[in-house]
């Protein structure tokens, strides 16, 4: 089989403007970023907004292996699948980081052929979108530094510094670094740190923002330090917030791309799904319900982190109404989740399957109890047997789950077909009862309780001190009502990555609190989250060149 880029280079891409008109845009609709990338503004947005919403899937997963369990490249096959069986489709998904591309092996834009293109432009430098959210996020803290240099009138107490640069590049040397050294001109010495660009809470903001006008606001509320007094320092007191957004102005809107069947994708935002609530932007989810019968997306990690947010915090701070959500498993985690070892995953193994299926069932449940309808796609691997995957298509029935064998890596839409019947079946018979989890004005640490009890299945929550003087200083603040965004190991339902399966009989520890009052949501760490990775001891950049023609080759 070719490799991914091979696969996406050999695609004859559509013009961008026939992908547009299929989802009934004219030329005049896009702002062009050469023939095959478009950003979509706001005229798009003020002529289409009256249309009526498309129903909206969302693709999760089960706990996933360390090499990811196929939600991007389903939702891709599935939008693909959905455009062979005649419907209007239109995807909504991340945009990936630079920085990884550099570090391990492994697509952001789908695999095989279920992949949007053009994939190195996606996978590089895009539309610019990671460079703006860059700059606005280091224009604060340039602003801030600035202002401790010219004689603080704020006030602000160097130490009690909550934001910190970033760059889009993994780059572990820059995790803690200190700043303002060499004397009275080069500014105030203090500790700094520096996070990947997709940690920056400007990120979140972004896609959490309605239009401009609220993203400027959003902006303004980035809670930056506190005073020696222990008031807090907004963005805004630090008058930061207009400038920012001026590096946003054309951030904010979503790119158009296509997958490798010409099938429109909406590409735009990927916030980190630990501290941050995992995906792609309100507006492009937006858009695509109104360009698309049917929006299908993504949120990040399993479904006890991506789908609970994407449920708990996106969709009710956009006041979105899912219809169905479908559940990637792959009999490779489901062994992962039995016991076996990374190393012998190839190997078929019914018994491990038996026994890690349990982690299936825990997330069928999960989402049952959102009120919303499920269909579990198996995610086929060429190593997997006919044995192993009727193992779970059996399991599933016994279930009463709707289940569907999905082979869009191998074949693209063709291999969807039967995922995007049961999908379509879902849409025309089941009924949608979508609601949180919890209720907003919720004290915060019930709110806590109820994604770990409802959600991880935890006997109970043990919230450290540190972090429970925090959650009482958020609420003391006036921000009590805001959802919780938890950061968690993605790998178990509990907050240790080696409890697989579905584990019971623990507790979650919440380590530590913090508001993201921009983006809306209060962070609560159970363990330590790495927020800029670093690269391996064989980087993938090694192998990645350009050639005289400016053709890339190397990139997975
Ligand atoms: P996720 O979105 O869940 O992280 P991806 O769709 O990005 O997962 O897939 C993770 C990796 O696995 C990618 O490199 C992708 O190409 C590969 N992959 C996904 N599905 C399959 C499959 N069915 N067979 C082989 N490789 C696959
Ligand atoms: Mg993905």
């Amino acid at each position: 089989m070719l490799t991914d880029i091979e696969i996406a280079q050999n695609c004859k891409m559509q013009p961008i403007t026939e992908v547009a008109a299929k989802a009934g845009l004219s030329a005049d609709d896009l702002e062009l970023y050469g023939k095959y990338k478009a950003k979509l503004g706001r005229e798009t947005w003020e002529k289409i907004q009256d249309k009526p919403d498309g129903k909206l899937v969302l693709v999760t997963a089960i706990n996933p292996t360390p090499a990811g369990e196929g939600k991007t490249t389903t939702t891709v096959g599935l939008g693909q699948a959905m455009a062979q069986l005649g419907q209007n489709a239109v995807i909504a998904l991340r945009e990936p980081s630079l920085g990884p591309v550099f570090g391990i092996k492994g697509g952001a834009a789908g695999g095989g052929y279920a992949q949007v293109v053009p994939m190195e432009d996606i996978n590089l430098h895009f539309t610019g979108d990671m460079h703006a959210i860059t700059a606005a996020n280091n224009l604060l803290c340039a602003m801030l530094d600035n202002h401790l240099q010219q004689g603080n009138t704020l006030g602000i107490d160097s130490r009690r510094v909550l934001f910190s640069r970033v760059l889009d590049m993994n780059d572990r040397a820059l995790r803690n670094i200190t700043i303002g050294l060499g004397g009275k001109v080069n500014g105030v010495p203090r500790e700094d740190h520096f996070m990947i660009t997709v940690a920056s809470e400007v990120m979140a903001i972004l896609c959490l923002a309605n239009d401009l006008a609220d993203l400027k606001k959003r902006l303004g509320n980035i809670l930056v330090a506190y005073t020696y007094a222990g008031e807090p320092v907004y963005a805004r007191d630090l008058k930061a917030d207009g400038a920012m957004a001026a590096l946003l102005k054309d951030a904010i809107k979503p790119n158009l791309v296509q997958t490798l069947e010409g099938t429109p994708c909406l590409m735009h935002g990927g916030p980190f799904a630990n501290i941050a609530h995992g995906c792609n932007s309100v507006q492009a989810t937006k858009m695509a319900l109104k360009l698309g019968d049917i929006a299908i997306t993504e949120a990040g990690f399993g479904a006890d982190l991506g789908a609970e947010k994407f449920l708990d915090i996106k969709c009710r701070a956009a006041g979105l109404t899912p219809s169905c959500v479908v559940l990637v498993a792959t009999v490779r985690a489901l062994k992962y989740n039995g016991g076996v070892a990374k190393p012998d995953l190839n190997q078929p193994n019914v018994d491990a399957l038996a026994k890690g299926i349990v982690n299936l069932d825990a997330h069928i449940e999960n989402i049952r109890k959102f009120g919303l309808p499920v269909v579990v796609a198996i995610n086929a691997f060429p190593t997997d047997t006919a044995e192993e995957m009727a193992f779970i298509e059996q399991h599933c029935q016994e279930m009463g789950v709707r289940v569907a064998l999905s082979e869009v890596f191998a074949k693209g839409g063709e291999g969807g077909k039967a995922l995007a019947q049961q999908v379509l079946d879902v849409l025309a018979e089941d009924q949608s009862d979508y609601h949180p989890i919890y209720e907003l004005d919720q004290p915060l640490t019930d709110k806590i309780r109820a994604i770990a009890t409802t959600i991880y299945g935890a006997k109970d929550v043990n919230i450290l001190p540190a972090a429970a003087k925090e959650l009482a200083n958020i609420e003391a603040m006036g921000y009590g009502s805001l959802p919780i965004c938890m950061a968690k190991t993605q790998y178990s339902l509990s907050d240790d990555a080696s409890l697989l399966g579905r584990p019971t009989d623990f507790t979650i520890t919440v380590r530590t609190a913090r508001l993201s009052a921009g983006a809306g949501f209060v962070v609560c760490e159970t363990g330590a989250i790495m927020t800029m990775p670093g690269l391996p001891k064989k980087p993938a950049a090694e192998n990645i060149d350009v050639e005289e023609d400016g053709k890339i080759i190397g990139l997975f």
